[in-house]
């Protein structure tokens, strides 16, 4: 850390506004906007040089227009058309294996969260770092910042967090007694109170004035750090579906898919059952909604054709939240949403194979989301063809998001 240097990737995110005319935006964009960061004193480990200037020239990029910027970076750039052509050279050779250490060969670690939704992307930033080691820090939200890990080189699956009881008041409800009580006050325990072991929903009360609020993450007590809990993340209370800071539950994606369907219904046709998936393959990354059909009536679900379809991703997204549809038109950080039709049978053969590994044929429910690799495999060789949303959903930035 004393002599290293780090890339760091700063996401400034665009705004709302609330009803009452306040600002609404992600912590981080808060901050990076503010006098704060940007007049802030020297730190050699906090000394950034964006914005991107042309290495092979030593000159700033024309997009960055702002006089004042120019003139800061101007000094201090010179050209480099070897380290340009290397860069070049690297970059493309199309195949993009292990591209940040073969760029930058002393990268040490990733700075990364990974742990909780966006465990996803554990295996595209191995694949591009050439499984470097990588060190997930913080736990934390735009409400109040939580804790830290303590051991930040260990693997992203030994993650423990240790809260600083002096960031907020913490209190945990037990989730035996969240989901039986509905979050009865009386059930909650102090930080000092809770069990290794157990699962809990965090509440907190903060300095801003949040009062006994439920963040919706649910956390398991690993251990001690001397007295202080160290807790595991578990998941988000009913979050089924996340690209980036989206968050679409269960009874979210249920309306969606109501509301996508009724446009089969001239066609006399529905669906019978559906499953998603946060694709996250190709970036950005997209929702994937598997949906079998059944054809009803004399036209047999023949007429639904490729419009229709197109028809019903941009209804499932015009249905789903405001960070969903921000994201998608003013960040472009999620793509465009994806129907894959299912050949008929394929739901049943999914329970199927989850009974021929152990589920319970009495208790057995259709996942609304998968991740298992041989499930997925499984729906993607029953695909009979593949739709996507043909346009933006509505979105307009003085809507209040719900995540802010
Ligand atoms: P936001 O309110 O958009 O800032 O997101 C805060 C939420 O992100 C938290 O309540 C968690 O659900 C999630 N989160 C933040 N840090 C972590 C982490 N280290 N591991 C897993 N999830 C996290």
């Amino acid at each position: 850390m004393d002599k290293g240097k780090a890339l760091h990737f700063l996401f400034v995110k665009s705004e709302t506004k609330t009803p009452g005319g306040l600002a609404a935006r992600p912590v981080l964009t808060s901050y990076y906007k503010s006098n704060h960061f940007k007049n802030r004193p020297f730190d050699a480990y906090n000394n950034y040089t964006s914005p991107t200037a042309d290495i092979e020239a030593g000159s700033l990029t024309p997009r960055v227009t702002d006089p004042s910027v120019r003139e800061a970076v101007a000094g201090i750039l010179r050209a480099d058309p070897e380290l340009a052509a290397l860069v070049r050279s690297e970059c493309s050779k199309g195949d993009w294996a292990g591209i940040i250490t073969r760029i930058w060969p002393s990268t040490k670690y990733l700075d990364v969260i990974v742990t909780g939704a966006m465990a996803q992307y554990i295996p595209t930033l191995k694949y591009y770092s050439g499984g470097l080691p990588m060190a997930c820090t913080m736990y934390a939200s735009s409400e109040c910042y939580f804790g830290l890990n303590l051991r930040p080189m260990c693997d992203p699956s030994e993650v423990s967090y240790t809260l600083m009881p002096n960031m907020c008041y913490f209190e945990f409800l037990p989730m035996d007694s969240a989901a039986a009580s509905g979050g009865d006050a009386s059930q909650l325990v102090d930080l000092a109170r809770v069990e290794v072991g157990r699962e809990y929903e965090l509440v907190i009360t903060t300095y801003a004035g949040l009062n006994r609020y439920r963040v919706g993450d649910v956390l398991q007590v690993t251990g001690f750090h001397n007295s202080a809990p160290q807790f595991r993340f578990v998941r988000r209370k009913n979050v089924l579906l996340s690209i980036e800071s989206d968050k679409t539950d269960e009874a979210e994606l249920q309306r969606a898919v109501e509301r996508a369907s009724a446009l089969l219904r001239p066609h006399g046709a529905a669906v019978v059952e559906y499953t998603s998936q946060a694709y996250t393959k190709s970036i950005p990354g997209h929702y994937v909604i598997y949906w079998e059909l059944l054809a009803k009536g004399p036209a047999g679900g023949a007429a639904v054709g490729e419009g229709t379809l197109e028809r019903c991703c941009l209804e499932m997204e015009e249905a789903l939240n405001t960070v969903y549809r921000q994201s998608r038109v003013a960040d472009g950080s999620i793509g465009p949403l994806e129907i894959r039709v299912v050949r008929p049978g394929t739901f049943e053969e999914l329970m199927d194979y989850a009974i021929s590994r152990g589920a319970s044929i009495n208790q057995y429910k259709v996942p609304r989301c998968v991740t298992f690799p041989p499930i997925i495999e499984l729906l993607d060789s029953r695909v009979v063809s593949s739709h996507f949303s043909p346009a933006l959903p509505h979105w307009t930035p003085g809507q209040r998001s719900d995540s802010d």
